[in-house]
């Protein structure tokens, strides 16, 4: 193997390493590893491509490299990952955030223009992103952010810190509603919802590293959806909103939902691929 004396040396080794192993995004992951172990910006190998490494960072970046190679996700390796444009800190206690949840953020925050001291309630807030970038968005309303998992709770703690929003989010250890006695006029939620039958057809990052709590629900992926639209009519001030996130083919079936329960305006948004994405609605207006 040829000796590796610098930053692009290194970077062709990764790349070349995790494009073998099938890695689809293999010259961004390999950046965003090596510029983790270098203590640089994602794009400074093409800045500084004649960097000088050292033995020890060649050897960090391949342990790295042979963990991403064995299916662990680079956002858990980095514990590092954006959303909403923030930082968030993550590990295997809570799922990596996704861009298509930006869109129940967005949705949210359009919501709450006219009403922007509202009381906002996260349910299974994980790592928090969402619960952390509305309150940051929308710097008059106060967030309570829910989860049945003491470790997701802490990763969540640790976001709003790590984003100065800890005056401004409460975290509540509960099963969904459970520990809740408050009223809110918005509820938000990004709940599991992959059905157990399409678990194995995950891919192996997802499917072997990130908490299968926060992904799979019974009833074909709908159980969390009942649940809440069901319990959340007790815990939404009149003319409230009900926000979801909702996989991918089951936008139609959570509007029935919403709308057996009672909840009107419904509307369903799409996101940035135009997949059916986020289902939301008011209760008693
Ligand atoms: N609310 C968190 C997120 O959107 C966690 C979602 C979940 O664990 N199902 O990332």
């Amino acid at each position: 193997m040829e000796e590796i004396k610098t930053a692009a040396q290194l970077y062709r080794y990764m790349k070349n390493q995790l494009k073998a192993s099938g890695i689809e995004d293999f010259d961004l992951e390999s950046r965003i590893l090596l510029s983790y172990v270098l203590k640089e910006e994602p794009f400074f190998v093409y800045m500084k491509p004649e960097k000088p490494v050292s033995e020890e960072d060649v050897q960090k970046a391949m342990a790295l490299t042979e963990k991403r190679k064995e299916g662990v996700p680079s956002r858990y390796l980095t514990r590092k990952a954006y959303f909403m444009d923030f930082e968030f800190y993550v590990d295997e206690n809570v799922l990596i955030p996704r861009q298509d949840t930006e869109v129940l953020v967005q949705k949210a925050l359009d919501f709450l223009k006219d009403n922007p001291k509202a009381k906002v309630l996260d349910i299974g807030t994980g790592s928090g992103c969402i619960a952390v970038s509305i309150a940051l968005l929308n710097p008059a309303c106060t967030v309570d952010a829910t989860d049945i998992s003491k470790e997701a709770l802490a990763v969540a703690r640790k976001n709003a810190l790590l984003n100065g929003a800890e005056k401004r989010v409460r975290f509540i250890e509960s099963d969904l509603f459970s520990g809740l006695s408050d009223k809110y006029d918005m509820i938000v939620s990004n709940p599991p919802y992959i059905k157990p039958s399409e678990f194995l057809t995950l891919q192996k990052e997802v499917r072997c590293h990130e908490p299968v709590l926060a992904l799979v629900a019974d009833e074909e992926g709908l159980a969390f959806y009942r649940r809440i639209a069901k319990e959340a009519k007790s815990f939404l001030n009149d003319g409230g909103f009900l926000l979801f996130e909702t996989g991918y083919d089951q936008a139609r079936s959570v509007y029935r939902i919403m709308e057996e329960e009672g909840f009107t305006f419904l509307e369903i948004t799409k996101d940035y691929n135009g997949i059916e994405r986020v289902v939301s609605g008011r209760m008693n207006e």
